[in-house]
Parts: C-alpha cells; structure tokens; sequence
C-alpha cells in the first residue's frame, strides 16, 4: 500500500476528505497484519516511487493489483510490469458498459438501469420489475414536513488514536472542519452504517429523497457513498440488504427500489461513462469562463440562505445530499457562468465521497452540461422557484424567488432568465427548451433582466451577494 505524498499534497483536498482517505487505509493494513498478512506500507512521493521501492526491497515475480478508479493511475500501471484484476467496486465492468453502450447513439440511464436491473435481479421477478413498475419517482418528490420534520440521526464514531494521529499529520492550512466521527473509517463500523442506514432510515427516504431543509443536513439520506467508493462496502451486499429488507415488509418499494436505482442504476452509469468519454472530463460546450466566487473559497459569505447553508455543509462535514449539489451547486455555478473544470475540481476537492470518476460526469455532464448534452439532453438550470417547492429557505432570505428584477430579486430567478437569454444560440434549438424560450420571449422586462443579471454577477464575483 502506499501513501503518494504528490497525490495528496497537490490538490486542496477538504480535510475530513483527507482524514477518511488516509485513516481508512492506515485502518485496513492495521486489520490486514492482525489477520496474518505481512503489509508493506510505503509512504513515498508518488505511486510509482512505491512500486519500485517495494520491487527493490521484495524482489516479487509479479505484481497483481485491482484496476484503479482514476484513469491517470489506470494509465500508470498500465505502462509498468502490473497485472490488474477487475475490481468488485462496481458490478458493471467498464468493458461490460462498452459493449452495452455499443451502437446506441444515445445513452439513457433509463434503458441502462433496466438492463442493469435484469441482469442483475435485483427487485425483479419473472424478467419483471416486482410491484409491476420499474420506478416510483411520482411518489419521491415530496418537499420537507413543516418544521422540516424529525430525521433519525446518522451514526457517529469516536475518534480514536489513529484518528489523531492522521489529523496531526496534516499540513498546516488544510481547509475543511475537524472531523466529529460522521464517516466510518473501517470495514466494520461502514457495515454498522449499513445496518443502520438500511434498518432506521430508508423507509423515509422515498418520498424525501429530494428534499431540503435548513433545520436537518441529513434527512433520510444513507450516506454510504463514501464507504462504497473507498471499497469499505460493496455495492451487491448493499442491494442484498435492501432487497431483504424490502422482501420481509421492513422499507416500502418507492425507498426501496429508489435506493437500488442509485447505485446500481446512476452511480455505474457515471462509471462507465467516465471511462467511456474521456474527453467529457474537460468540456465547456457553453464557454463558461467565470473564476470561483470568494462565497466558495472561504473568502466571502453569501445572502442567498440555500447558497450558504450548503457551503457551510460543505465546510463542516465534506458533504450535502445530491440536490443541493445539482440544484444549489452546480446550478448557481451554471447560472452565473463559472468554468466547468473549478466547479468539477471544487466538488472533487471538497467531497468526502469525490473521485475523477464521480465528479467528471456528475459535473461536467449532469451539472454543468459541459459536454453539450451527451448526457443529459437539457442543462438542469432552474430559477428559485425549484428550490422554494423543495425547501425551506427561501422563507428567511432576503431574497424574494418570485422577482427576477429588483434589488430583492432572487438571484436564480434573475440569472435563469438571463442564462437562457446569453446561450440563446445555443439551446433554443433543443425541443425540450422550446416552453422556456416561449416564455423568454414573452417577457417584458428583459432589458431589467439582463441589466439586474449583470448586477448580480458582479455582486458573486465579489463576494457582496
Ligand atoms: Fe435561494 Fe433564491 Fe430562495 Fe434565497 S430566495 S433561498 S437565493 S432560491
């Protein structure tokens, strides 16, 4: 095993995201030694430097490592004397998802799910989707309770000597909270997660799925991507679990099967994308030039509440549920044009659950429809409007989500209407895009509009709105 100096040091990696990497794998040699295997655990300024440094020292005939998840070190091994070995991270081999994609001149993560799901069995029965649907999303667009409802809270771990001992290694500088044990560091307290996650809280999270609020961070969210990325847990057990617990009447079909859509449906189509589009990880279709706003680096707070409270999520847990990282993140960094590239490196940087593979299609594709539409056939750009039917925070904000004009004018609102006006040349010819520019059309405040939109642009470069 080795700790690449270069890999961790060259990029401003939030620091819980750093704490659960390095625990994580410090964790697994421990265990490994105590079950009788002998570690060699190199901590080496780059990977390559480990691997040469082990041959030297050990002199081995051969190397057997499993495929990596970054194409950068898949192309490192791939040039050095290393056998790879599917790896059991995800069950669609990236060879696999090729073949499937084949001819098809449009992927659809619909069609990809089915295929997955047949293929795979979970939730079928006889070729068919049990309970004679293969997705309840109708029912799982609920927006919070009022009050913003009652969550079972997440399991939380004590930091122990390891724990602190990676902690202090970190370099000065760091940004990010101190971790408070939200993220399980070892096989067997991610398994303790499942359990939890799979007996306590999925029942709510159908309907909830898509939900915000600004009195709870978690709300019925498993939080296992992380432990599923880092190879603490497996997808196929996951599913198993939830399976089970479907078939013995413990969690309902909308959470159940709205899990499974996720992880083996989305999350091994962003694989498989990634591997299959290379060239998708450094698109900017809409030519997106703006640099970070300072409300993201730490320099700068934020009036927008929904903005704000999810970076402040970001900075105390290194982690926010997908909807504000689409409908929050990824839209306001849409809307106000920043270059595709920051906000895929940011999330990667800051995410406890980030990777090139995660970022790289969620971002480029989903997000910022950087790559044109390849994945995604419309941009997933809204005004406030979305965000007040799904959450609770336009009620305390300055911010009014029904003005697009006017000093109180919700900064979605007003940059939707002036985002669908500056990448005209762009979308109008997109079927799907025709009612909005019917709309755009139809406004007759446009020049208030755009004069409001540079307002407020300048107000996020800044870092006065
Ligand atoms: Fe966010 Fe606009 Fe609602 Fe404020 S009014 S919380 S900026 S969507």
């Amino acid at each position: 095993m080795v700790e690449s100096e270069s890999l961790l040091s060259s990029r401003p990696y939030h620091r819980q995201r750093l704490h659960l990497v390095l625990t994580a794998m410090r964790r697994f040699a421990e265990e490994l030694r105590k079950s009788g295997f002998e570690v060699d655990y190199r901590r080496e300024p780059t990977l390559r430097a480990g691997l040469k440094g082990h041959c030297d020292e050990f002199h081995p005939d051969t190397v057997v490592a499993t495929e990596p998840n970054s194409a950068g070190v898949d192309k490192l091994l791939t040039g050095l004397d290393v056998t790879l070995i599917a790896s059991d991270q995800f069950l669609c081999h990236r060879d696999v998802f090729r073949e499937w994609a084949g001819e098809r001149t449009q992927l659809r993560l619909e069609d990809f799910y089915r295929w997955q799901r047949t293929r795979l069995g979970y939730l079928m029965e006889d070729g068919e989707p049990i309970g004679g649907r293969w997705n309840y999303d109708e029912e799982n667009r609920e927006p919070p309770p009022r009050g913003g409802g009652t969550w079972v809270e997440p399991v939380q771990s004590r930091l122990d000597e390891l724990d602190q001992e990676v902690l202090d290694e970190l370099p000065d500088g760091v940004s990010g909270a101190q971790p408070v044990g939200w993220w399980a560091t070892s096989r067997r307290a991610a398994l303790s997660r499942l359990r939890h996650s799979v007996d306590e809280v999925l029942p709510e999270f159908g309907p909830y799925e898509d939900a915000m609020t600004k009195t709870n961070w978690h709300l019925a969210h498993s939080m296992l991507s992380p432990y599923l990325n880092l190879g603490l847990l497996l997808p196929d057990e996951v599913c198993q679990m939830v399976e089970d617990a479907y078939t013995e009447g413990r969690v309902p079909i909308n959470s159940a099967e709205g899990f499974i859509r996720q992880v083996i449906g989305w999350r091994e189509f962003v694989w498989g994308i990634y591997w299959l589009w290379p060239d998708q990880f450094d698109s900017n279709h809409l030519g997106n030039d703006q640099p970070l706003p300072p409300s993201w680096t730490g320099d700068a707070d934020t009036d927008m509440a929904c903005l704000d409270d999810t970076l402040h999520g970001v900075e105390e847990r290194g982690w926010v549920h997908h909807i504000p990282r689409l409908m929050v993140l990824a839209n306001i960094a849409n809307l106000h044009g920043i270059d595709p590239s920051l906000v895929r490196d940011w999330m990667r940087n800051n995410f406890v659950d980030g990777a090139d593979w995660v970022m790289g299609p969620n971002v480029m594709g989903m997000g910022m429809w950087a790559d044109g539409g390849r994945m995604s056939t419309k941009p997933y750009v809204s005004g406030g409007a979305y965000i007040n039917r799904m959450s609770d925070y336009c009620k305390d904000c300055r911010f009014d989500p029904k003005k697009r004009t006017g000093p109180d004018a919700c900064p979605f609102t007003t940059l939707y209407w002036d985002f669908l006006d500056r990448n005209r040349s762009v979308l109008a010819s997109n079927h799907r895009m025709a009612r909005q520019f019917s709309t755009l059309d139809r406004l007759s405040d446009i020049d208030e509009v755009r004069a409001r939109a540079a307002e407020v642009r300048a107000g996020i470069a800044a870092g006065t709105i």
